[in-house]
């Protein structure tokens, strides 16, 4: 069956719907290979990069995301690598920031390390952003080092008080590392909650080739749950942020903790979203290796029509899901990128 656009009720344009009639509202996009970080379940430590040549200038990214606007995505990320590193970075929100303006989007939004919040939080307020995702595996600055390798935790914290200054609002990223910081999940949730940031934990994914063995990384969030569960009354939240998480609230923080748990439980069925690569590379699903090469026609021709049956075309290869597996048999990854490429 091929992707379609179907009629939508007004307001909401024309939608992309996939062979399993799942609409496509939601573009992640990695606008660099590249990061201040090398964090260990990430990256390997020498990773070689792509070529700038390679990438796509920032206003074929935004041509590529307008594209997408106009055929019914509603929400944007930008994401990477890290993102706040790509040079002139705030032009590709400027542009974007129009489509918030008009309507046509409902959030442009990023995913960062936070290294460089504390110069960019303001002006990506007045593009429009309203919230923002920052990783943070750790409040220890020793651990932080180590799981970023070349981290610096002063300057992440520089940038969330930069950030909520600036009036966005931040939920904190934290991928659930085995022996790493799993004492440190109540920390972590209360630290966050006492500053009004919501808080997602991730199982880690086999996802490119790193040093370390995965199945030594990896923690189920059902063993963590069940764990907090007995500190903490956890209720359950039907609500949905366009995302995998799933949601509760502790009643005794207030706060909301998210888990993202691809591993033990997938959500695939609900999944709404596509990613760009920098090299604009469009993987339909995190998990398999399928892509669309959206930089020819983009490059073919300064009319969108070919770029737009390629996006059509490609949303009708999308996969029912992923099947990640993480045991001591399967010690190669599951795609051979890196979280680093397809964007997180
Ligand atoms: N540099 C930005 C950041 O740090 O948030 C954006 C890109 S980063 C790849 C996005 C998210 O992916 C981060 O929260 C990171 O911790 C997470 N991540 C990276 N590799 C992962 C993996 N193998 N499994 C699960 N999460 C991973």
């Amino acid at each position: 069956m091929r992707g379609t656009q179907i009629p939508m009720p007004p307001g909401s344009d024309r939608a992309l719907l996939d062979p399993f009639g799942r609409a496509i509202t939601y573009l992640r996009v990695s606008v660099t290979d590249r990061c201040d970080f090398r964090c260990v379940y990430c990256m390997s430590e020498d990773m070689a990069f792509l070529p700038k040549r390679d990438l796509l200038t920032l206003e074929e990214l935004d041509r590529i995301c307008s594209t997408f606007v106009g055929q019914g995505v509603r929400k944007l990320r930008i994401t990477g690598g890290e993102p706040l590193v790509r040079r002139d970075i705030m032009s590709l929100f400027r542009s974007l920031s129009r489509h918030l303006a008009s309507g046509a989007l409902d959030e442009l939004t990023v995913t960062t390390n936070g290294s460089q919040l504390a110069r960019h939080a303001q002006e990506l307020a007045a593009c429009g952003v309203k919230r923002i995702n920052v990783s943070i595996d750790t409040l220890d600055v020793d651990k932080f080092r180590r799981i970023t390798r070349w981290g610096d935790l002063s300057k992440v914290m520089a940038g969330l008080d930069a950030a909520q200054a600036a009036g966005l609002k931040v939920k904190i990223n934290t991928v659930a590392l085995k022996g790493v910081n799993e004492d440190e999940i109540e920390t972590l949730i209360e630290w966050a909650h006492g500053r009004g940031m919501d808080l997602t934990l991730i199982e880690v994914m086999p996802l490119g080739e790193i040093e370390e063995q995965r199945i030594d990384q990896f923690l189920p969030l059902s063993a963590a749950r069940a764990r907090l569960a007995a500190r903490y009354t956890l209720d359950d939240l039907a609500e949905r942020t366009g995302g995998p998480a799933r949601y509760v609230r502790i009643r005794e923080t207030g706060g909301k903790l998210g888990f993202i748990t691809p591993m033990t439980h997938n959500f695939c069925e609900s999944c709404n979203r596509v990613r760009l690569t920098c090299t604009g590379q469009l993987f339909m699903c995190l998990g398999q290796e399928d892509a669309a090469d959206l930089r020819a026609p983009v490059r073919a021709s300064e009319d969108d029509a070919a770029l737009e049956r390629a996006i059509v075309d490609a949303i009708a290869r999308k996969p029912k899901g992923h099947d990640f597996i993480i045991d001591r048999r399967h010690s190669r990854p599951a795609v051979g990128r890196h979280m680093s490429m397809t964007g997180g």
